[in-house]
């Protein structure tokens, strides 16, 4: 029988996990869940019903793992204590800060209802986490580095969005590659808020604005911008259309150590991805993650969990044995 999934929000990562789960034939997509008219959501996938979110419990035993896409900022701390009372449940949650009070928030829920739960699963945090934990065992003398980028920024777009005369924005993170090179040469660098990472901005305007003072307020945005070098230009409606509505993304964690008894010798560990697409990479880091949550729920596994806590082999298809073969 295929592991029975729902998705919960259906955004751009609800999207990226529907178009995963066909790549996954262990896996079935059994419905949507929307805070919207249901009618008013149109999937990708014929025949999946899309259902009100008031009519979730109804699903109680027809989903092995509930899938949350919503935003980090305000559906997530709201929804996943709700549900995973109800449901095996699982997300990408990104605010690093929060991630404690998050999980203390889930565990107890899930413990509360005897469910698995899983956080912030994704590729920041999520793949990188995992490779920052490896390389900090394997090397516990040296420094971790991540770099993000080129790629667009959801919260840094909508930033700009909000300044009066901004009819449209997209801000890409880029890494200095200078920087970069430094790391990967062994140096050690102590940097800067600013040293790793630079700005870049595409604003449509609204005609008449005050393009210099637009300009000064993004530049000046405490948090946001103000401890970056960062470019805007101004564009047109059709130029944004036509050049900036993907979500690629992309990054890279590396882990400078050193080894040896005069700790002589350097060693440079690096994992990077390159994103087409931010939503669809994550979707299916969520499919396959899905498949060890219902694995470890299946097990008895109570409580939340992070991806530390899951053992490789639960997240793939494959029997031990075929892995054995096969990927070791
Ligand atoms: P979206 O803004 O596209 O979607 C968020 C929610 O908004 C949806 O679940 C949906 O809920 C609602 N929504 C979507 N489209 C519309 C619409 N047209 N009108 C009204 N409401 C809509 O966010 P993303 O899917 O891009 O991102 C979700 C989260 O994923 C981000 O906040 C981020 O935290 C996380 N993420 C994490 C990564 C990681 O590496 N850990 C990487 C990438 C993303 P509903 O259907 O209920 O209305």
């Amino acid at each position: 029988m295929s592991i029975r999934i729902g998705i919960l929000g259906y955004g751009n990562l609800g999207r990226g996990v529907e178009s995963a789960i066909r790549q996954n034939p262990d896996m079935e997509l059994k419905a949507v869940f929307t805070r919207r008219a249901p009618e008013s959501v149109k999937l990708h996938t014929e025949h999946i019903p899309v259902v009100h979110l008031e009519d979730i419990r109804a699903w109680r035993d027809e989903i092995d793992v509930m899938v949350l896409c919503g935003g980090s900022a305000t559906d997530l701390p709201e929804q996943m204590p709700e549900y995973a009372r109800e449901f095996n449940v699982i997300n990408s949650f990104d605010t690093h800060a929060k991630i404690p009070e998050h999980f203390a928030a889930v565990d107890a829920a899930a413990r509360e209802g005897g469910k698995a739960a899983l956080i912030s699963v994704g590729w920041d945090p999520g793949m990188f986490s995992l490779n920052r934990l490896i390389s900090t065992a394997i090397l516990p003398e040296g420094k971790n580095y991540t770099f993000w980028g080129r790629g667009v920024s959801q919260g840094h777009s909508d930033a700009c969005r909000r300044i009066p005369g901004v009819l449209d924005a997209r801000q890409y993170t880029i890494p200095v590659a200078e920087s970069a090179a430094r790391v990967r040469r062994g140096e050690q660098p102590e940097f800067q808020t600013g040293d790793m990472h630079t700005r870049e901005v595409f604003v449509v305007a609204e005609e008449g604005a005050d393009r210099a003072a637009i300009e000064a307020e993004i530049c000046s945005m405490p948090n946001y911008f103000a401890d970056y070098h960062t470019s805007v230009h101004f564009i047109s409606a059709e130029e944004m259309q036509k050049n900036h509505q993907g979500l690629p993304h992309g990054g890279f964690v590396i882990r400078s150590g050193v080894t040896g008894f005069l700790k002589e010798h350097k060693e440079i560990v690096e994992y990077s991805v390159k994103l087409d697409s931010n939503p669809e990479f994550t979707g299916s880091i969520l499919v396959a993650y899905a498949r060890a949550l219902y694995r470890l729920a299946s097990e008895g596994r109570k409580g939340c969990l992070t991806v530390f806590d899951i053992a490789p082999a639960y997240l793939s298809p494959l029997s031990a044995e075929e892995l054995r073969v096969h990927l070791l």
